[in-house]
């Protein structure tokens, strides 16, 4: 297998990713849990608070799903596992390698993200769309006795996600309607003095955090629908190049690593790469349909305004207090889904 990357050099400005138990299983399955569990660090919990820093829900992950692995990481040090374990079974990587026409292969795999090149040729023309949402990124210096918790803060019309991520470093990820976004590029560096004023009404520890950031990133979310063809017997799409999605079920990377276990399961398993790739699509598009529609909700969820967004809260706090448990178990469907399993 030959991967072509355009990127100089696998190195990664998005910081920090959340992986949870479903992209766990295929982590393990590859035989990369041990180096994994080494640069990762749990996730006991996600903690749900409004923008003044109280409490509204708590997913007490540690207490309710301790079977499950919710782990953080870095992204470079995860893309450095997945290449070193890739070189090693044998993938040739050439980096600096961009692919401008396509390349006439008995199979071709696009995985090339949000401005895929292959996704045209199977889906048609259709650029992608702002979606509203503007996430600046960044990563400071971890409390020594950070929390191993995922803290959501949710404000009208934005929310602040911060989490450790080992080696003494947070990640925070801030997120803001902004329908006027017109920059050209996906990523830019960001003005830390902008992130603080969007967010200086938020409390708790939110200010001292952005205090403390130097350096940011400023990402304008775009997204397609997920796309109607996958494959077309010789070509296939994984991970965003397919279905990309709003960050705000922290499923991207994992969608795309359980894309690539179950494409390469499909092909061992198959009689031919027609059936293969036909039972690939059939496999994965309605999981990672439901999987965008359930990050589009939370969209709206986190960024409640006025009367709506204190009953809301209200009723998240009951049911956390009174069921906890319920707030976990309606995600069943996408943590316990096991894609080694088919
Ligand atoms: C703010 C934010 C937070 C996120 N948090 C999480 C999280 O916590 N958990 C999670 O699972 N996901 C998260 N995601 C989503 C995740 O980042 C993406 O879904 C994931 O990176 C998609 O992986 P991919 O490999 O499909 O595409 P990409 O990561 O976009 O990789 C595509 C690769 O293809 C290369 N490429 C593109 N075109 C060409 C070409 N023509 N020739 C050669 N190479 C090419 C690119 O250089 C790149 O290396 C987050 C996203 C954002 C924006």
């Amino acid at each position: 297998m030959t991967v072509l990357e355009r990127a100089g050099a696998l190195r990664e400005v998005g910081a920090g990713l959340q992986i949870s138990p479903n992209a766990v299983r295929v982590i393990e399955a590859l035989g990369l849990w041990p180096h994994f569990e080494a640069i990762s660090v749990p996730s006991q919990r996600v903690e749900l608070r409004d923008s003044a820093g109280r409490s509204v829900a708590v997913l007490d992950l540690a207490r309710h799903r301790p079977q499950d692995r919710f782990r953080l990481v870095h992204r470079a040090r995860l893309v450095a596992l997945l290449e070193a374990a890739a070189r090693e079974a044998g993938a040739r990587i050439e980096l600096g390698h961009e692919v401008q026409d396509l390349p006439d292969l008995p199979l071709l795999i696009g995985a090339d993200g949000v401005k895929s090149r292959l996704r045209p040729v199977l889906n048609g023309t259709e650029p992608p769309f702002f979606t509203g949402q503007t996430a600046w990124r960044a990563l400071i210096p971890a409390e020594p006795d950070a929390a191993p918790a995922v803290q959501v803060f949710m404000g009208p019309g934005r929310h602040l996600v911060s989490y450790p991520l080992g080696q003494g470093q947070r990640n925070i990820v801030a997120v803001v309607e902004r329908p006027d976004w017109h920059e050209e590029g996906w990523s830019i560096p960001g003005d830390p003095a902008e992130l603080r004023a969007t967010f200086a009404r938020f409390g708790g520890p939110v200010p001292g955090w952005l205090e403390q950031v130097g350096e940011v990133g400023i990402w304008g979310l775009h997204r397609h629908p997920v796309a109607a063809h996958w494959q077309d017997g010789k070509h296939a799409l994984i991970g965003d190049a397919a279905h990309p999605t709003l960050p705000f079920m922290a499923q991207g990377a994992v969608m795309a690593i359980e894309d690539a276990w179950v494409l390469a399961a499909c092909l061992d398993a198959a009689p031919d790469q027609d059936t293969a790739l036909a039972r690939f699509q059939s496999l994965r598009q309605p999981r990672c349909q439901r999987i965008v529609e359930a990050a589009n909700a939370n969209a709206r969820n986190y960024h409640l305004r006025g009367p709506t967004r204190a009953v809301a809260h209200a009723g998240l706090r009951a049911v956390s207090r009174l069921a906890p448990t319920r707030l976990i178990e309606r995600f069943a469907w996408l943590y316990d889904h096991d894609p080694t399993t088919l």
